[in-house]
């Protein structure tokens, strides 16, 4: 799923989503925690070993203006992080618990994202829960 959305990223800044920027991208994603460019360029480059810190930068700068990574100032270097898609949540306005997000409404806003070619970020829904409904 979202490795075709990146596949469309990338055709989108007219670059091909080649292994070496496949690899990137899974080591952002095997890593919760932020990462600097050089932590993610010698992890990457265990996978494949000619890869150059060029491609490293591009492959941020592509992920970064189509808003899939986020960046956070660390001390010396910024460092990078995928931002989750689809991060919604389901809040009661009643006893503010929050809920999983159902995979049935994850599925039809991916749906909605094609036809409307927009990319969601996040969204937050707020409802009764069950527990309240009953009270
Ligand atoms: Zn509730």
């Amino acid at each position: 799923m979202l490795q075709d959305n990146l596949k469309d990223i990338f055709r989108e800044y007219e670059y091909k989503f080649t292994p070496q920027r496949k690899a990137v991208v899974s080591v952002l994603f095997k890593n919760s925690l932020p990462m600097t460019v050089h932590d993610i360029f010698l992890k990457t480059k265990e996978k494949y070993a000619d890869i150059g810190l060029a491609t490293v930068y591009r492959t941020l700068d592509v992920l970064q203006v189509a808003s899939v990574l986020g960046q956070v100032k660390k001390r010396y270097a910024p460092a990078y992080y995928l931002k989750q898609r689809h991060g919604f949540t389901l809040t009661c306005y009643s006893c503010g618990q929050n809920s999983p997000e159902p995979p049935s409404l994850a599925q039809a806003l991916e749906q909605a994202e094609k036809e409307m070619g927009f990319r969601l970020q996040n969204l937050k829904v707020v409802g009764l829960c069950q527990d309240c409904a009953h009270k």
